[in-house]
């Protein structure tokens, strides 16, 4: 068992707050196998932040007439607020800081200096009406791998990277009529293709617990020559680049994504009150930190591909990652999120409209794991109200009549609570992580002790095993938890003898 745990979700471009797409797909399910691990008493740092030096906090300043240092100042207080709202509760939250320029700087610099970056003539589109270069969210063409219409950088499509000079007929985002160009610029690249190799090993062993649409794109990218990592690209925002021979360029959102895992890891455990000796300790192989990214589709190839390939172009300095848990897209009424069409619902309102607990258990029962799936009031109305809410306030009211009386626990008893940790422990873990049967999991079991006839004689074996449940349910119904349990630690072999009920909280619907 490794020393510890790295719980990391790509932290959010800072250009708006986080919608349920967000908590629905890799915030939820992080902030679950994160409590889950705690709770089974291993030491557990989560970590993720704002993103700020993505050209999509641009593209929305303008478009929204406000400065990009505004936006993003604003932006990353309300993802702090709605991930607070929900009770996902971060270690280290990264943010626009000196600190982090620094990681940044130095961690490309260590690759400029070991001579595996080169500087490389690259094709980028450009804008003679405005003097600029367009890359990533400036400009939108048809993707070179699925054709897919989308910005540049990464298909959110098909997963695959997508040169911004390689896009078909390719268009400004915010002048889609100009005239563009097609110029040749140097810039310092990272050749992924020298790493394939050792990625195809590393995804054969480590990484081979991947859900099946990771693992197609993954392949589909190794099956081929891997393209060139811009690690500069030759616009104003972001990072400045420290190397002469692409002087007033800056470093690519996409080659940060490694420094910023180190610094958000960092962060969240001097938050947990570790000492360390440098920023990257515990990236180092001996600290045996079990690294696991939980993460939109979209994200594979910076972080798994590009991301692994800069940790072995650092040679034996770093582990690489143990795990990725991605998501698919998670609808609204059958269509897409979109926050340009104010398509959407915004995950502090969930959080005002009800209970987080119930929003919590909806979000896990219908997460987007492996296909897009789909949110709406009225399904959440039903869902949780049959599944949830009304078992478990039926369940709380059969358990009161004895609270506050020492009941005696049969052998039976102590098993029954073994399988029933046993079943929430499968859902919790890698490789099989899913909050989907986690929360099904609940709901058969709340079932199960709904129906259950209790008697005064089993009155105890049915308030142990309801507690059972509880706990194992603990890492999704945090407050109903936090209130019924006097600690919420895994048991693998229960060992309770008599029980005390208690008068348990009971949930509402809210305001749906
Ligand atoms: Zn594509």
């Amino acid at each position: 068992m490794s020393k510890r745990v790295a719980v990391i979700s790509p932290a959010p471009t800072a250009n708006g707050d986080l919608h349920l797409g967000h908590l629905a797909g890799p915030f939820l399910a992080a902030d679950v196998y994160t409590r889950y691990q705690r709770a089974a008493g291993r030491e557990t740092v989560f970590g993720t932040g704002a993103q700020d030096t993505s050209t999509f906090v641009v593209t929305t300043a303008r478009r929204l007439g406000t400065t990009p240092e505004a936006l993003v100042a604003d932006s990353t207080a309300r993802i702090e607020a709605t991930l607070a709202a929900m009770g996902i509760e971060v270690d280290g939250f990264s943010r626009d800081e000196d600190r982090f320029t620094k990681l940044v700087l130095d961690f490309v610099s260590r690759l400029h200096s070991a001579g595996k970056i080169v500087l490389k003539p690259a094709r980028f589109p450009f804008l003679p009406s405005t003097g600029e270069y367009l890359v990533d969210g400036y400009v939108k063409g048809g993707c070179p791998v699925c054709l897919t219409e989308g910005c540049a950088g990464l298909c959110e499509s098909c997963g695959h990277s997508s040169a911004a000079g390689d896009l078909i007929d390719p268009r400004s985002t915010e002048h889609p009529d100009a005239v563009v160009e097609m110029r040749e610029v140097p810039v310092l690249v990272l050749p992924l293709e020298e790493y394939r190799t050792r990625l195809k090993e590393y995804f054969a062993s480590s990484g081979a617990a991947l859900r099946p649409h990771m693992a197609q794109a993954v392949q589909e990218m190794l099956d081929s020559p891997l393209p060139d990592l811009p690690i500069t690209y030759p616009i104003s925002w972001g990072i400045p680049a420290p190397f002469p021979e692409v002087a007033g360029q800056t470093i690519n959102p996409n080659a940060e994504t490694m420094a910023w895992s180190i610094y958000t890891t960092a962060l969240g455990a001097e938050k947990r009150g570790e000492l360390l000796a440098a920023d990257d300790q515990l990236w180092w192989p001996e600290a045996e930190t079990e690294v696991v990214y939980f993460l939109g589709f979209d994200n594979t190839f910076p972080f798994a591909i590009a991301g692994a390939a800069m940790l072995l172009a650092l040679g034996d300095r770093y582990a690489l990652p143990a795990g990725f848990v991605t998501n698919e897209f998670y609808e609204l009424e059958h269509q897409k999120f979109s926050t340009s069409r104010g398509h959407l619902v915004w995950g502090q309102d969930l959080a005002d409209r009800l209970p987080r607990d119930v929003g919590r258990f909806h979000l896990a029962a219908t997460s987007p794991e492996n296909q897009r799936t789909n949110f709406g009031w009225g399904a959440l109305e039903a869902v949780t109200g049959a599944r949830l809410i009304e078992p478990w306030n039926r369940v709380a009211a059969k358990a009161e009549q004895w609270a506050g009386q020492t009941l005696p626990v049969s052998a039976a008893s102590r098993f029954a609570a073994d399988r029933i940790t046993q079943r929430f422990a499968a859902t919790y873990q890698l490789p099989a992580f899913s909050l989907g049967r986690a929360a099904e999991t609940l709901a058969e079991q709340l079932g199960r002790l709904d129906r259950w006839q209790v008697t005064a004689e089993l009155a105890g074996d049915f308030y142990h095993q309801l507690e059972a449940v509880l706990r194992g349910a603990a890492p999704i119904l945090i407050d109903l938890a936090a209130a019924a349990l006097d600690d919420t630690a895994v048991r693998l072999r229960d060992e309770t003898t008599e029980i005390t009920p208690k008068v348990l909280p009971r949930l509402t619907g809210g305001a749906v």
